[in-house]
């Protein structure tokens, strides 16, 4: 039955790269073979981390950060992100995590770790219906087999009018939008996920308050990162 189902589905959603959305991948591939070879993926932690130079927001506590592409406008990249954001494609989102954990943390021991996905506001969560970093993180966790704490980490503010601030006044507000979950109980290693890098005000909001109650181990990846 199941098979028939993806028959179906097949039919009617055909397998078409998650870059160019023209040419079908081979063998369970996400891109097809054109793709494969331009896409501009970060080739190194040490690329991914001179990726930051510029990004004033990145704390400069974290020295521990990779990502999967380098993120520009107008670029397949950012079409796909666009769509895991915007037009509902979660599992795009979810394989994309998987391919994350496994070109960039692939000979890593993460086990003691647990990801925390940067989290969006309830309400907004409610709107898309998923939150994309949790779908990365779905992907991602599904390889190295490590958990997934969703209510650590929460998303206080729903700021609409973000697009209407400079980035300095985008960072101050951010800074007050996230919190902790007083229920929860402190993690000392966390893999902080998010789907673009591009000022890096997010996770500086997000870091203070992973490190408020006592020291904490905080490797950040996500699947782009701006240039
Ligand atoms: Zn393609």
């Amino acid at each position: 039955m199941k098979r028939y189902i993806d028959t179906v589905l097949g039919l009617i959603f055909p397998n078409l790269c998650y870059a160019c959305r023209e040419y079908e991948p081979l063998n369970n591939q996400l891109f097809c073979l054109s793709c494969q070879e331009r896409l501009p993926y970060v080739d190194s932690p040490k690329d991914a981390f001179a990726a930051l130079e510029g990004k004033d927001f990145f704390p400069d506590e974290i020295t521990d950060y990779s990502a999967l592409f380098y993120f520009t406008k107008d670029s397949h990249v950012a079409e796909m992100i666009h769509r895991i954001k915007y037009e509902g494609q979660f599992r795009m989102a979810k394989h994309l995590g998987t391919l994350l954990a496994e070109k960039v943390f692939h000979d890593q021991d993460l086990s003691n770790y647990v990801i925390v996905p940067v989290p969006i506001h309830k309400k907004r969560k409610r709107e898309r219906g998923y939150n994309q970093a949790e779908e990365i993180a779905k992907g991602f966790a599904s390889v190295k087999n490590i958990p997934i704490i969703n209510n650590h980490l929460i998303r206080t503010k729903h700021d609409k009018s973000q697009t209407a601030k400079d980035r300095k006044e985008r960072s101050e507000a951010l800074k007050h939008s996230f919190g902790l979950d007083k229920n929860e109980e402190h993690l000392s290693h966390i893999i902080l996920i998010d789907d673009v890098i591009t000022t890096g005000s997010t996770i500086s909001a997000c870091y203070a308050q992973l490190i408020k109650k006592s020291p904490t181990k905080v490797i950040v990846t996500s699947l782009g990162v701006s240039i």
